[in-house]
């Protein structure tokens, strides 16, 4: 599987580095405040896994699914929910914890519909971002590693739904689009 990588862009090592800086900061931001992890299915779910578990504190969490309609690799924002929270998150902090922000079209529309039931508050959490995601204002208030234009797999990103399960992130090889 590590054979299909053109480069690897962060180890197994950086990921857990930064995900430990991470879950000290939003524990220290909700200062003993209860708030709620909502991971957006599939490609979170390693996120969420070693964030959480690098959390001080208990802490619950949720699952979103969502399709988004777009043509090949680029999203269109216009957004179908797939599976819905189970938990009532009306006057809740919500923290969505996510794999990659691209061009931040899915996001925009899930942080709108959540914010519509009524939170406390709705923060974002993305382990990688991307250039694009300049271009509409989202504000995503903890980011582990800004990456270039590349498609990545690994940890939680697929091509196809293959290379979730690599414990870094990295590009994949021309031969394998081919
Ligand atoms: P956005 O709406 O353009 O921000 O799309 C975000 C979603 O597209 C992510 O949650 C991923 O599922 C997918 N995505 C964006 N870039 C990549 C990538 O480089 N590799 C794998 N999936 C990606
Ligand atoms: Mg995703």
């Amino acid at each position: 599987m590590g054979a299909d990588l053109e480069k690897v862009l962060i180890t197994e090592e950086e990921i857990q580095t930064r995900l430990g800086e991470l879950a000290q900061e939003i524990w220290d931001h909700y200062g003993g405040e209860p708030f709620l992890l909502v991971g957006i299915l599939k490609g979170a779910v390693l996120v969420m896994a070693d964030l959480m578990r690098a959390i001080p504190g208990s802490v619950p969490m949720d699952w979103m699914a969502v399709s988004s309609y777009g043509s090949g690799t680029k999203s269109s924002g216009v957004v179908r929910i797939i599976k819905d929270l189970d938990a009532d998150i009306t006057g809740r902090h919500v923290l969505i914890v996510e794999d990659i922000i691209d061009s931040g079209l899915t996001l925009s529309w899930i942080r709108a519909n959540l914010e519509s039931r009524g939170p406390k508050s709705v923060e974002i959490c993305t382990l990688l971002r991307k250039p694009d995601a300049a271009k509409v204002t989202i504000d995503c208030r903890w980011v582990g590693f800004e990456i270039p234009n590349d498609f990545v797999v690994g940890y939680g990103l697929d091509f196809a739904e293959s290379y979730r399960n690599l414990r870094v992130i990295g590009t994949l090889a021309p031969h394998v689009y081919s």
